[in-house]
């Protein structure tokens, strides 16, 4: 199987931040890790605050036993139990593991993208040097893979094809379109990919970001959900966050970049006009989601704010929202 990556992700390695196991996520734990991690808290005499270590969720797919119990402040119950970091590290679940590797599984090979919730992705946007290009590099994970798997699927329509086949539906006053939309070969699948990675640019607030943010707020199913924009959103963003916006010009088009590649909405929306308005999506929110750092702390723009900005965006699209939700939003 071929791993598709962008070159300025291919260094990730995990830095132990703890993002991932102190951010309150309810992490499925497999039946087939139960007695794995069970075996492990008494061979290592573990001293947890929490007993059971694992909650029950009685929606869980057949396969799942539960997920982890949490602590009081969100931290996971593994969370340096006894040890710095996580404290089953050889028996953690998958969701564990695969965090923060996002992959789309197609008949071309595996799209393989980060999550820049995790601290130490999102610097990855900020230390890269030189062009963006798309590289084949390792598997992410040993074992299984999660992802979107989307080889069984027929592959993604062309936006062109899409769009006059719309048109010409609404020139015919309610008839049924000429002009079905047209699946791409996975030559010009790729070669689209190609040409957006190449274009990727995240621009100044626009007018119709307040729009674009609320499409991404809804894809939130319930009880999880996202705030409002920030109030005196322009004026923050002129004051504070436009200033110094170019000064981000190339971690931002790294970002952009990621926001294309490897899209889940090729195939959970209408291919590859899904998975731009996906990424219109996303570059609306992180212009939002600066405006509200830089608003919070009263401060211009930053490396520490932007940061922060991209790890919301991140945080709301790749984790809070239902990805299928996010593909059907429509310009
Ligand atoms: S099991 Fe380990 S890796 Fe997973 S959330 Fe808990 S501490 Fe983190």
């Amino acid at each position: 199987m071929t791993f598709f990556w962008l070159n300025f992700q291919t260094p990730y390695a995990c830095r132990d931040s703890g993002m991932c196991c102190s951010s309150g996520w309810p992490i499925p734990v497999e039946r087939s890790r139960v007695t794995l991690i069970d075996e492990a808290i008494a061979r290592e005499v573990l001293p947890l605050q929490v007993v059971p270590w694992l909650a029950p969720d009685s929606g869980a797919p057949d396969d799942v036993a539960g997920t982890l119990a949490l602590r009081a402040n969100g931290h996971c119950v593994f969370f340096e139990a006894g040890k710095p970091g996580c404290s089953i590290h050889d028996v953690k679940p998958a969701g564990c593991v695969h965090f923060p590797y996002v992959c789309l599984i197609d008949q071309r090979g595996v799209h393989v993208t980060l999550s820049h919730y995790c601290p130490t992705a999102a610097s990855l946007l900020f230390e890269h040097r030189g062009p963006i290009a798309i590289v084949e590099g390792p598997a992410p994970v040993a074992g299984e893979l999660e992802g979107l798997d989307a080889r069984e699927s027929l592959p993604p329509t062309s936006a062109k094809a899409a769009a006059f086949a719309e048109a010409t539906a609404d020139k015919t006053a309610g008839k049924p379109a000429d002009h079905a939309p047209r699946l791409l070969t996975l030559d010009e699948l790729s070669q689209w990919e190609r040409d957006q990675v190449a274009l990727a640019k995240i621009g100044e607030l626009g007018s119709d970001d307040l729009a674009l943010f609320e499409q991404a707020r809804v894809a939130v199913p319930a009880p999880w959900s996202w705030p409002d924009a920030p109030d005196h959103l322009e004026d923050s963003w002129h004051s504070l966050v436009a200033p110094g916006w170019l000064m981000f010009e190339d971690a931002l088009t790294r970002y952009a970049a990621a926001k294309i590649f490897g899209s889940w909405s090729l195939y959970l929306g209408d291919g590859t006009r899904a998975a731009a308005h996906t990424a219109r999506l996303a570059s609306a929110v992180v212009r939002i989601e600066a405006a509200r750092q830089c608003g919070i702390f009263g401060l211009p723009l930053n490396r520490e704010s932007m940061t922060e900005a991209i790890r919301q965006t991140d945080l709301l699209l790749v984790h809070y929202a239902d990805p299928a939700l996010l593909a059907s939003a429509r310009a």
